[in-house]
């Protein structure tokens, strides 16, 4: 059935020269533009509990996946970070380089930077406040800057379509690698106007990018946890660069997609690990669906990245003009219930079309957890455990205090 439409947004063509494009947003998707958003939760667990980078928090896994990829993964995997190390140390220095002239009084330069950042090949480009809530505790002292220009690189549509596979990992490893080098060559470009720019490393995040780039206008988080963007959804991937250039900020867009995946569903209902969940809640000041990153996680480094929540989204695969004009003339979700959009092969398990999901024994859910010296702690205890104790004074001493701490649990004081 037609639907009445509320409001159309118009953005600039998918590649640059095309003409822009209008996006009908149907009455009954109307939220808020951006993401509904408690401003004094926000400010409050930022400062409370601050966020940190998952290399820290969760460092255990990011060793043990190494254990776990395919011979084939881990070769591609080992050969990225080599190629990549480069463009982090060159990204960790870019705010200390000086400006190459003397800004020229006055003059707002957003016009310069968007149309050198499109020539270099980013699909989504937008301007915003430099937002240091959502800043990682460990990168506070680093990030510089008052201007965040969020950047969004698409990733090969062919390959992404192929989720999961080797072939799509190059897809999203090889974006990496582009968007890593041409924001260096973006910062330089900022330098030559006058200005500071600082590369936040698509590898070596700062923080968490999407809510900047949701202020920006260039998306809306989706319930698969991701930037869901005009064009190309979330097959893209994203870095922001600072600055003190003199540049307007865009105006967060009401795309209609906080209602959309209300009716859409389509990643919740095809992830092989159940790791998304259907009903959103208010979580660190933003009402978003909240994945489950224990079921996700072992799934994802066994399955080649995993990513069927973006293969699966209509928006990655016909583009938001499409997905909101369909909706507008049938009030259906564009493709939904189809082979096309919803089938997956997984690795030795087969092939799943819609309505099918691969049984996942509870194994590949025991991984390890925590930081590095939780893991530690973990392994220490499990071997005293098998080995019946340990045999000096001290040893002893120090394991009855670890079995105390252990045995009580960092659970025990957290409700998160
Ligand atoms: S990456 Fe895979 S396991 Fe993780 S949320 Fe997406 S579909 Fe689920
Ligand atoms: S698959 Fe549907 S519910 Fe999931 S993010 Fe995409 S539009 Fe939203």
């Amino acid at each position: 059935m037609a639907k009445t439409i509320s409001h159309i947004v118009k953005r600039p063509g998918r590649l640059p020269g095309e003409p822009d494009v209008e996006i009908p947003i149907a009455e009954d998707l109307v939220t808020v533009p951006g993401s509904p958003t408690r401003e004094r939760d926000v400010s409050f667990y930022s400062r409370e509990y601050p966020i940190e980078t998952q290399n820290i928090e969760k460092a255990a896994d990011r060793e043990w996946g190494w254990t776990i990829y395919t011979p084939e993964v881990l070769e591609y995997r080992k050969g990225h970070d080599v190629a990549n190390k480069p463009l982090i140390d060159a990204a960790a220095v870019s705010g200390d380089i000086p400006p190459t002239v003397s800004p020229e009084a006055g003059l707002d330069v957003t016009d310069s930077i968007r149309a050198k950042a499109t020539d270099l090949g980013f699909g989504e480009v937008g301007f915003t406040k430099y937002d240091r809530h959502y800043t990682f505790e460990s990168k506070k002292k680093w990030a510089r800057f008052s201007s965040a220009i969020c950047l969004a690189l698409e990733q090969d549509y062919d390959q992404t379509q192929t989720i999961p596979s080797l072939e799509a990992e190059y897809a999203h490893f090889g974006t990496y690698e582009i968007a890593g080098a041409i924001a260096l060559e973006l910062a330089a470009h900022i330098r030559s106007l006058g200005y500071h720019a600082q590369v936040h490393s698509p590898n070596d995040n700062s923080g968490i990018y999407i809510p900047l780039f949701v202020a920006a206008g260039l998306g809306q988080l989706g319930a698969n946890g991701q930037l869901l963007s005009p064009h190309f959804g979330s097959r893209a991937r994203l870095l922001i660069i600072t600055t003190d250039a003199k540049v307007t900020h865009d105006e967060p867009i009401d795309y209609g997609i906080n209602k959309f995946c209300d009716t859409c569903q389509v990643c919740v209902d095809r992830c092989p690990a159940r790791a998304l969940v259907k009903d959103r809640v208010w979580w660190r000041g933003t009402h978003k669906n909240k994945l489950i990153y224990d079921r996700c996680r072992p799934v994802m480094v066994t399955y080649e990245g995993c990513a069927i929540c973006m293969k699966v989204c209509p928006i990655q695969k016909f583009g938001m003009p499409e997905v909101m004009q369909h909706y507008v003339e049938t009030g259906e979700v564009k493709g939904k219930g189809t082979e096309e959009l919803e089938g997956y092969d997984l690795r030795g398990k087969g092939h799943f079309g819609p309505g099918e999901l691969p049984h996942m024994g509870k194994e590949i859910f025991e991984f390890p957890h925590g930081t590095q010296t939780d893991w530690l702690v973990t392994q220490f205890k499990e071997k005293l455990a098998a080995n019946g104790g340990p045999e000096t004074e001290d040893a002893v001493e120090f394991a009855e205090k670890l079995n105390v701490l252990v045995g009580r649990g960092d659970d025990a004081q957290s409700d998160e």
